[in-house]
């Protein structure tokens, strides 16, 4: 703050919308701060696609300046890898607009509807799953008020929608009335038992978490948060702070992760992550695979590399410190749990079980032997 905002004043720095307002975007700006390198040069002056560059000062304050390798650095500021695609790779790879009910509301499964309330964002990931939809591309994608009203429609004549999950664009970068006019929309239809808000704000814009936020936050219980987290660098006395103040208020906190090729993908860095997220009452939930959006292979690790992560955490930490690791699968099929291997085998009726420490157990499986008859076609 003191070096590249000099005419700011702590209030300022502290205010979410000086944050917001102040939002690094412009090859000049980023310039001023970072020694970008050639690639990341080139990548910002000829930018090219639908996903904007923005970055808050305090977010920014956390990268390194000068080295273009560091971790959340490459997460927001782009380089050349953005514009190349792979195999597989599409704009839209879960089909979300396929699964729109109406515009800006995604209803893939029966019970539970993915609202998305706005396309705007306090900072932009480069492996952004929306990329399609964020920044202000307009069309389909602009989320007027009317779509709103078409959107809670059709909550209101689906009964079965028992659960509303409000991302976007980040829920949180609205205004408290306007926030507070949709949570009340959706909790005044009777047969939604519960909301959530899906966000990184309190990660990247943890100023925004004010007293007054989470004073109407509070009227909408039960209201529940997950809330996007990359790097335990992240874990700062601000984020402390939010956190605390959304835990008090009542709101159970999840984190998302998503894994990120020489940026987390190690059980280490995960390990203190979740650690940490732990010791500020957030419940690590779920660690994606990273999904195939298009020009996103460089942060893309082999599944394996996940899967060994998960063996690294299960049993050698605290259970409540294990995520459920996910694909949400391409072309629609939602979120696919993955798991190391557990089942050695069977040795009769009994199942053969191998431990975190590689050990091998026994458990006497009531009818498994019935069970694997059936499975194979055969009459028992
Ligand atoms: C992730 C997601 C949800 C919520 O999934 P949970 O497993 O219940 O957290 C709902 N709808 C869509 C389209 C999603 O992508």
């Amino acid at each position: 703050m003191r070096r590249f905002f000099p005419d700011a004043t702590a209030a300022e720095w502290n205010d979410w919308r000086w944050q917001l307002r102040r939002r690094i975007k412009s090859l000049p700006e980023l310039e001023r701060i970072f020694t970008l390198s050639p690639d990341e040069r080139a990548a910002v002056a000829n930018h090219k696609g639908a996903l904007p560059v923005g970055i808050t000062p305090y977010y920014a304050s956390l990268m390194s300046r000068d080295d273009a390798t560091d971790g959340l650095r490459r997460t927001h500021i782009p380089t050349g890898e953005e514009y190349l695609k792979s195999k597989g790779e599409a704009d839209d790879p879960l089909g979300e607009d396929h699964d729109a009910a109406v515009p800006g509301l995604v209803h893939r499964y029966p019970d539970r509807v993915l609202f998305l309330a706005t396309g705007t964002c306090s900072t932009y990931c480069r492996y952004c799953t929306r990329s399609r939809m964020v920044g202000d591309p307009g069309g389909d994608y602009s989320f007027p008020k009317s779509q709103w009203d078409q959107a809670i429609a059709y909550i209101e004549a689906h009964p079965e929608i028992r659960d509303v999950l409000l991302s976007g664009g980040d829920p949180l970068t609205l205004a408290d009335d306007t926030l507070d006019y949709l949570l009340g929309r959706l909790r005044a239809i009777k047969h939604v038992e519960f909301l959530r808000i899906g966000t990184k704000v309190p990660t990247v814009l943890p100023m925004r978490i004010t007293r007054q936020l989470t004073r109407m936050l509070r009227k909408h219980h039960p209201l529940w948060m997950s809330i996007h987290y990359t790097h335990p660098r992240e874990l700062t006395p601000e984020v402390t702070e939010a956190t605390a103040r959304l835990a008090d208020a009542g709101i159970p906190l999840g984190s998302q992760t998503v894994l990120l090729k020489g940026i987390n993908d190690e059980v280490d860095t995960l390990k203190t992550l979740y650690h940490g997220l732990l010791m500020r009452r957030v419940k690590p939930y779920y660690l994606y695979q990273c999904d195939p959006i298009t020009g996103s292979a460089h942060f893309r690790t082999p599944v394996e590399k996940g899967l060994e992560i998960m063996r690294g955490l299960r049993g050698h930490t605290t259970g409540y410190a294990v995520p459920t690791y996910v694909i949400d699968a391409p072309g629609g099929g939602g979120k696919i749990p993955l798991l190391p291997d557990y089942v050695v085998g069977r040795d009769g009726a009994d199942l053969l079980l191998t431990n975190f420490e590689g050990g091998l157990y026994r458990y006497p499986d009531p009818d498994g032997t019935v069970g694997a008859d059936r499975k194979s076609g055969r009459a028992a």
